[in-house]
């Protein structure tokens, strides 16, 4: 029995689609377009590519996109004036602040200086404990993406067992956090968890975000579950995933591939966040 393939790519077509749509109306009724400022610091080939992206991404939805480059070699102070500007520009919804940055600069502190409000990648602590509280906020996009896909492949979440591989603030905190909202039962697993297989063969769940290449194998899975990959590992031969591809396919119920699975929903999912800053801010209602 081979698992269903998650088809992030479709998935996140159709959502930029919809996010498309919507933002064109909110432009009718705001007056203006929604807008996502991007600021990328230094020449890091990787993050001018997803800066790059991020950028067309935008226009192609309909809003605005401001993009900042300063050079490698910035100081603090310079950035975070940068960051005070934009949180003041009544035409920027959302502010990302592209990472890593060079190894001179405080990202933590860069970070605790974008408005909340217009966080949409969803980094900043007050968003943090938002998610944590259940309060409206931001949540960041790759693990709202992971949820995505899971409702839509599992409908209602409730009661299914659920092991989350990672604890990082970005990836694993966040999605343990979502899944626990929908009502799963979830376990937060990390290099320190004993027996991972073990938790691993009890989950309707997995989501891989350890950053280690095919580090998940087949044999840990229940058979019939359902495996979300979030890892991207450039290994000789192209890009694999934090699964073992071929002996997870043999065992799941369904899983996303990499690439394809996703890392094209952390864009879609951005779009979409950026067109919530924006009806928030202008107190446009959206309907989702
Ligand atoms: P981090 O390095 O911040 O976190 C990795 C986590 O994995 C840590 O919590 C670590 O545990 C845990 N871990 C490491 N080794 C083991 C092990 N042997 N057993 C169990 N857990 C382990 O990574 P990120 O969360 O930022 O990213 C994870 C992966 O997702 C990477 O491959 C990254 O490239 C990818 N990624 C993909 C995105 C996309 O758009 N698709 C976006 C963001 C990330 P501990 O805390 O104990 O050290």
């Amino acid at each position: 029995m081979s698992a269903d393939i998650i088809d992030g790519k479709a998935f996140a077509a159709k959502l930029r689609g919809r996010v498309g749509e919507a933002a064109g109306a909110f432009a009718e009724a705001a007056g203006r377009p929604a807008g996502l400022a991007v600021v990328l610091v230094g020449e890091d080939p990787a993050s001018a590519v997803y800066v790059r992206s991020k950028g067309k991404a935008t226009v192609a939805a309909g809003m605005a996109s401001f993009e900042h480059r300063l050079p490698a070699d910035t100081d603090q102070a310079t950035l975070e004036a940068l960051v005070d500007q934009l949180n003041a520009d009544p035409a920027v919804d959302g502010i990302l602040v592209q990472l890593p940055l060079p190894r001179h600069l405080d990202a933590d502190a860069v970070l605790l200086r974008i408005d909340p409000d217009k966080d949409v990648d969803g980094f900043h602590p007050v968003n943090a404990g938002r998610l944590a509280s259940g309060l409206p906020g931001f949540v960041p996009c790759t693990p709202l993406g992971c949820l995505m896909l899971l409702r839509d492949r599992l409908g209602d979440l409730s009661g299914l067992e659920a092991v989350v591989i990672g604890r990082s603030n970005i990836v694993g905190k966040p999605m343990a956090a979502l899944l626990t909202a929908d009502s799963a039962t979830v376990t937060l697993a990390h290099s320190r968890t004993r027996d991972l297989p073990g938790h691993v063969g009890r989950a309707d769940i997995v989501v891989a975000a350890v950053g280690r290449p095919n580090f998940v194998r087949g044999e840990w899975l229940k058979p019939g579950a359902t495996v979300i990959d979030v890892g991207i590992n450039r290994v000789e031969g192209g890009l694999v995933g934090d699964v073992d591809f071929a002996s997870a396919v043999e065992v799941a119920g369904a899983i996303t591939p990499v690439p394809g699975g996703v890392g094209p929903m952390t864009i879609a999912v951005l779009l979409r966040n950026t067109l919530v800053a924006a009806h928030r801010r202008a107190g446009v209602p959206l309907d989702e």
